[in-house]
């Protein structure tokens, strides 16, 4: 076997294992599988493998770095020809950089703060006035439930805060709220941790009720993530295999 069939081999086991697991935990959850996306996370990983998922019926991948991103998605269209799929962002974004994730971003699972919010936003703007996109940017507002923003996410414990970046996004003409994103702290409970995330998207919901998605789980915590409702797990590892350790 070449080595290439062979990594088709390896990811279509590996994406109905992942299938599997996410049907046992909906179902746990007394949940339709239906509900929940799985979103494969193709970043550090090459563009053969995305076209391989592509392949096995996979429409939509995360990636976390812009540039990482531009390019795989350019070699993708090369490698498939396919117009048929999309492209989330899942890591931080610097504001400098959100223009150029708005040319090709369908979500923003990681919106973080008012600065990129605003430069994603003309972004998005120019790129639906040039019709190099047609919808505006799907974004979750990012919430960390530790309060160590350095990680990303606006502090659980600063509502106005999540109010005010929630409105900021509501408000825009190229963005839509789509939810809330998170990722539990290091060490933390998963259980405790999506718990709190739900109640804040409780209470977001409030305000913003079409804001219904919730970017919740990962590899080692997909089905505590479907019990608090997550509408879309991001998996990577559990998928793809180990990263190399320069991962983030
Ligand atoms: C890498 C990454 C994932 C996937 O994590 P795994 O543990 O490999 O499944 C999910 N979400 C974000 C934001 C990531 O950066």
């Amino acid at each position: 076997m070449t080595v290439a069939a062979g990594r088709e081999t390896d990811l279509a086991t590996a994406l109905a294992a992942l299938r599997d697991r996410l049907s046992d935990a909906a179902r746990a959850a007394d949940r339709d599988v239906d509900d929940v996306e799985l979103l494969p996370i193709t970043k550090f990983f090459p563009a053969s493998d995305v076209a391989i998922l592509w392949r096995l019926g996979c429409r939509a991948f995360g990636e976390s770095r812009e540039q990482e991103a531009s390019a795989k998605i350019a070699e993708f269209g090369e490698l498939t020809g396919a117009s048929d799929v999309r492209w989330d962002m899942v890591g931080q974004i610097q504001s400098n950089k959100a223009k150029a994730v708005a040319a090709w971003a369908d979500r923003v699972h990681s919106l973080s703060t008012a600065k990129v919010a605003a430069a994603l936003d003309r972004g998005a703007a120019r790129a639906m006035e040039e019709g190099s996109r047609t919808a505006p940017v799907q974004v979750f507002v990012q919430i960390s439930l530790d309060g160590d923003t350095s990680r990303g996410g606006v502090d659980v414990g600063d509502p106005a805060a999540v109010d005010t970046l929630c409105a900021q996004v509501a408000g825009a003409a190229a963005l839509r709220l789509a939810g809330l994103m998170a990722i539990p702290p290091l060490g933390a409970d998963p259980d405790t941790a999506f718990a709190a995330l739900a109640a804040e998207h409780r209470r977001i919901l409030q305000n913003h009720p079409d804001a219904t998605e919730l970017s919740a789980g990962m590899s080692g915590d997909l089905e505590a993530a479907v019990r608090h409702g997550s509408t879309c797990v991001r998996v990577g590892t559990a998928l793809m295999g180990q990263r190399p350790l320069t991962s983030p």
